[in-house]
């Protein structure tokens, strides 16, 4: 299991996607001396840095160094990644210490990306900010973290081989629409599962619980890391039926929200799966 410990950079941002919760919410940036402090090494060892967009600080550099002069091994950025289009951008973060990325692409093709990030020209410099990336000689670690909706979840098997093209390290496939139901996403991921593991490329996904996953459980995010679910604003609960389910001690249950939508009606208990105890100590 591994442990990042979440920092929210503020909620300012270059892009102004329609599903961003942050967009909304009106929060002041915290300033220096409150992000260096939440930086104080706990039991994680690793720090995800997230916004709004947190390239956009112009503190952040130290921010990193801060984080490693701490002891953390992985300082991971959540980001859109359109000012590493900037070469001395992108070198300064990378030289300050952070090699691991996760970049959000919304869409295959401009039309699609820039409609969801409502920003001309995002899906280009989010494009080339991940060709840059690859260029460098040094060691870094390159996710591509596609958030699916309504508006691009029948794109979301060009948006991987996008990824495969561009040589990304890993995927994750991440739902963030509750007005998206199930039973119409679940087909898409089964392909996209398939196609990122014929090219040899990890792929994850984030906020679908373990009973509509079924033979793909060991590609369930959640089994790996440990969320605090800050960083997507989102409150998970199980229902009634959960109790008799294998996986109750380590699924977090549907996104509330999608409940309150859909209600419960489509989840059914698993009764038994070979690799239980497997699954369980992984989740430990
Ligand atoms: S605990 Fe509930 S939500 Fe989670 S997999 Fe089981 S039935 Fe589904």
């Amino acid at each position: 299991m591994l442990r990042y410990k979440e920092i929210f950079t503020g909620s300012q941002c270059n892009n102004k996607c329609l599903y961003c919760l942050y967009r909304r919410k009106e929060s002041p940036q915290p300033d220096v001396k409150s992000v260096t402090s939440a930086l104080k090494q706990g039991e994680e060892d690793g720090v995800a840095l997230y916004g709004g967009e947190p390239t956009l600080r112009k503190d952040l550099v130290d921010i990193i160094h801060t984080a490693r002069q701490n002891g953390y091994r992985r300082i991971k950025l959540v980001t859109n990644g359109q000012v590493f289009s900037e070469h001395q951008v992108l070198h300064r973060i990378v030289t300050a210490g952070c090699r691991l990325f996760e970049i959000k692409l919304w869409g295959s093709h401009p039309e699609l990306h820039d409609h969801l990030t409502q920003s001309p020209q995002s899906f280009w410099q989010t494009i080339q900010g991940i060709e840059n990336l690859q260029r460098l000689t040094l060691d870094r670690f390159i996710c591509l973290r596609i958030p699916l909706c309504r508006q691009n979840y029948n794109d979301v098997i060009n948006i991987i081989t996008t990824g495969i093209n561009l040589r990304v390290h890993r995927i994750i496939l991440s739902y963030q629409d509750h007005n998206l139901a199930f039973g119409e996403l679940i087909p898409r991921i089964y392909s996209g599962i398939q196609v990122s593991i014929l090219n040899r490329v990890w792929v994850l996904t984030e906020g679908l619980p373990f009973c509509v996953m079924q033979g793909l459980e060991h590609h369930i995010s959640e089994i790996y890391y440990r969320h605090d679910n800050a960083m997507s604003l989102r409150t998970y609960k199980q229902h009634k039926y959960c109790r008799h389910c294998i996986y109750q001690e380590i699924c977090p249950g549907i996104i509330s929200d999608y409940l309150t939508q859909f209600g419960h009606g489509e989840f059914r208990p698993v009764k038994g799966n070979k690799y239980i105890q497997d699954l369980r100590v992984l989740n430990c």
